[in-house]
């Protein structure tokens, strides 16, 4: 089990701007929890500490029971998939996806069973053969999930994923998204600034402002109380 729990976490950046300020969640196992807000109210900051990408100033993250303040980003057992892909654009989808688990030293045989699994929950299977720089920002997105996909991690971390995305696309995605979330029966942590967004993906909604959590609820209790 991976719910996480985050006890007065603090984000101060050299220089002094205070990013978070005493943020407290406990998100459930399974759970898909959207964190929203204005650019600038400490989501990726929230985010990046989570992935172990950022140091917590003060506070504690918990993820399931272990404490992993001082605990690698690599050994977390979490996913990252960012707005702009990160994805390698002179590498196969093949290779993009298996990646990761290359590093890992996954041996073949493995790798292939998960890279192909999951092209085929992201009807990738057709594009295992492209390179990046020859796809659509759809497509690319679906490849930048899937590298996350096959790691099988307990937590998925979302940082806008779907910003680059026309409307339609974007529409369509989220409805995708909401599927793999159930399909796989992981925790999600999305950050969007988008409020449709927020409304029609999250089991609950983290309203963040000026590195403070406003409101947590579902989205139901928050459409009925704004
Ligand atoms: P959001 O994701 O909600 O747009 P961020 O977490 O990116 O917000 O930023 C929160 C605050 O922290 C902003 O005031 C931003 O300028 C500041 N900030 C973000 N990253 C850094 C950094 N590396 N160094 C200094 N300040 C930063
Ligand atoms: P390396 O990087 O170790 O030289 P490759 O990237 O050529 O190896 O391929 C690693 C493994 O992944 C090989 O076993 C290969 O058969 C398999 N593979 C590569 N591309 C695909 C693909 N499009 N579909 C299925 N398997 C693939």
């Amino acid at each position: 089990m991976a719910g996480l729990t985050l006890k007065g976490i603090y984000k101060k950046y050299p220089g002094g701007v205070v990013a978070v300020s005493d943020v407290n969640l406990e998100i459930r196992d399974k759970e898909f929890i959207v964190l929203v807000g204005p650019s600038g109210c400490g989501k990726s900051t929230t985010l990046r500490m989570i992935a172990g990408l950022e140091e917590i100033s003060e506070g504690e993250l918990y993820i399931g029971d272990r404490l992993v303040n001082d605990i690698a980003p690599k050994d977390r057992d979490i996913a990252m998939v960012f707005q702009n892909y990160a994805l390698y654009p002179h590498m196969t989808v093949f290779d993009n996806m298996a990646f990761g688990l290359k590093l890992r030293k996954v041996p073949k045989d493995e790798i292939e069973r998960k890279v192909n699994e999951a092209a085929k929950i992201l009807d990738l299977t057709h594009l295992l053969d492209r390179k990046p720089k020859a796809m659509s920002g759809g497509q690319r997105q679906r490849v930048a999930l899937g590298r996350a996909i096959v790691r099988s991690p307990k937590v998925f971390l979302l940082d806008e994923p779907l910003s680059n995305l026309d409307a339609k696309l974007r529409a369509q995605m989220r409805t995708e998204i909401a599927k793999i979330h159930k399909k796989l029966g992981t925790t999600f942590i999305y950050v969007t600034h988008d409020q449709t967004e927020a409304m029609t993906m999250g089991d609950r909604i983290v309203c963040m402002k000026d590195g403070f959590v406003q409101q947590i609820d579902t989205p139901q209790n928050l459409y009925e109380n704004p």
